[in-house]
């Protein structure tokens, strides 16, 4: 499998730049150094706006919808024609299974192109008549425009997911933009740039550049003033630090952040069905999921006989190598958010959890005791008020806790300062409606989970984000409109 580039550049204005100050790219599969990669500073940042900005008043600027869903239709056949080295790409930086990184990351990033092709194409405008004092039939009609100059900073859990969930709206909406995917996960990131230079986009339609959050290319580019609006996908912590930024000058910001999500298993449910969904839930991309569920809330009729199915789904989990045949789960992203899951496994204990299985770091007698692996965990025990039930861990790991009525279930869910999403498992269709209205989340699902129509709004509440991004409400966010009332 071919591996990224040794040194990772900016893409400024149509160019590949390099920049003096490097860092390493460390693979969390076993410590090794991928690569290295240029760290934008100030002056790099200012170049890369000032590009987008040129791009505004420019041939970018001048392009029609139709022409901007032909660029991302040829962004996604892009991706599509290196499919092989963008998942190479995916899985030398996150470690994750060469099949995920298939049949969901790069295969989604193909699809957020083509989605936003459509959707630009059909999106219809807005048409008002109305008689005036006068006698005449004035009409008004609302015209969609780019903000602008969008700044897009994108975490490292599924890099190219949702990277491009940002940048396919915000080009089909014209803006130009300047991304700063993680520092953790700059590759495929990398790799876009080079389809979007392939795909002919007008130089400074499309910028990257590579860098950290605090004091360098994030925190420059997001308090940068000629930046028009801000998306933001990752810690809650990070969205408030970019909020104060964003209030200088009163810019637009879309945030979609941590959670502490829930899962609900009803004694009515299909057992092996709820018992298999929870363990998707939990562990999906070793838990390195904004939907995972953290905390999973059992019926007490089932509650036993539950937490020991899960608990022997969660030891027959493979965590291996990319690579292998079956492979369930990867490393985490590194070793410091290794030290930051293994910190929370400790405090369970000290907060008088059980431990189901799991609460450590596999041992595997080769190369990947050098990388970033612990075991999928499962504990029970804790009160509502226990820092591991209330804080995203964001590893491989659930609570579970007997609950007694919906009522109760309902004010435990809702008692978080998250509130992205929730998982019901249950037969009861009016059960699921009912409670599906009284849970404070963005997004609940039903018998399933992670299952998305692209079309429909993603977000949460609380700590958990700020606006809604997916389908119309995406077009909705990266675009500004203007009333226009004509008195013929
Ligand atoms: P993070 O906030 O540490 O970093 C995200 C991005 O912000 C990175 O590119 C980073 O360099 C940049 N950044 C950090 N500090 C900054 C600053 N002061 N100014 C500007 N930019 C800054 O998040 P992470 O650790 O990369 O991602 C994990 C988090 O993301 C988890 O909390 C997870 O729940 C959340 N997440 C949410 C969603 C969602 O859709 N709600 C999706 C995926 C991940």
């Amino acid at each position: 499998m071919p591996h990224p580039a040794p040194l990772l550049r900016h893409y400024i204005g149509g160019e590949f730049v390099a920049s003096e100050k490097t860092f390493a790219n460390i693979s969390p599969v076993d410590g090794r150094v991928l690569g290295h990669v240029c760290e934008a500073d100030r002056g790099t940042v200012n170049r890369a706006v000032a590009a987008a900005r040129a791009a505004q008043v420019g041939a970018w600027g001048r392009t029609s919808a139709n022409e901007r869903a032909e660029f991302l239709l040829r962004i996604a056949s892009g991706i599509e024609r290196r499919f092989e080295e963008f998942v190479a790409a995916e899985v030398a930086d996150t470690g994750r299974s060469v099949k995920q990184a298939r049949t969901l990351d790069v295969a989604r990033g193909v699809q957020n192109f083509r989605t936003f092709a459509e959707l630009i194409r059909q999106a219809g405008g807005e048409f008002y008549e109305m008689r005036a004092a006068d006698g005449n039939d004035v009409f008004s009609y609302v015209v969609r425009k780019p903000h602008g100059v969008v700044a897009i900073v994108s975490p490292w859990n599924l890099p190219l997911l949702l990277l491009t969930w940002k940048v396919a709206p915000a080009l089909a909406c014209g803006n130009s933009i300047i991304a700063k995917p993680s520092e953790e996960t700059p590759s495929s990131a990398s790799l876009l740039a080079e389809v979007i230079d392939e795909a002919g986009l007008p130089a400074g339609a499309f910028n990257l550049v590579h860098g950290f959050g605090p004091d360098s290319a994030g925190e420059f580019l997001t308090r940068h003033a000629a930046v028009d609006a801000i998306t933001f996908t990752g810690e809650s912590r990070t969205g408030a630090t970019i909020m104060r930024a964003a209030a200088e000058g009163v810019r637009e910001v879309s945030f979609e952040l941590g959670g502490k999500n829930a899962a609900v298993v009803f004694a009515d449910a299909d057992f092996d069905q709820a018992v298999a969904g929870v363990l998707r839930s939990s562990f999906t991309n070793s838990g390195q999921v904004c939907l995972c569920s953290e905390r999973v809330y059992v019926e007490r009729p089932i509650f036993e006989r539950f937490v020991a199915a899960l608990k022997a789904g969660a030891e027959k989990l493979k965590i291996g190598y990319p690579d292998e045949d079956g492979v369930d789960m990867g490393p985490l992203i590194s070793r410091a958010h290794r030290d930051k899951v293994l910190g929370y496994f400790a405090l369970a204990r000290d907060e008088g959890a059980t431990l189901v299985c799991g609460g450590g770091v596999p041992a595997f007698g080769d190369a990947r005791d050098g990388g970033a692996y612990v075991q999928p965990t499962i504990w029970t025990g804790l009160g509502d008020d226990a820092r591991c039930v209330r804080e995203e861990v964001f590893g491989p790991v659930c609570h579970v806790s007997p609950f007694d009525a919906d009522d109760e279930v309902v004010r435990r869910v809702n008692d978080s300062d998250y509130g992205l999403c929730a998982a019901l498992w249950t037969r009861d269709l009016k059960r699921a409606h009912t409670l599906s209205r009284r849970l404070r989340v963005g997004m609940v699902w039903v018998n399933t989970w992670f299952l998305r129509d692209l079309r429909t709004p993603f977000g949460g509440v609380g700590l958990s984000g700020l606006g809604r991004e997916g389908g119309r409400h995406s077009l909705d966010f990266y675009s500004e409109l203007t009333t226009v009332c004509i008195n013929p």
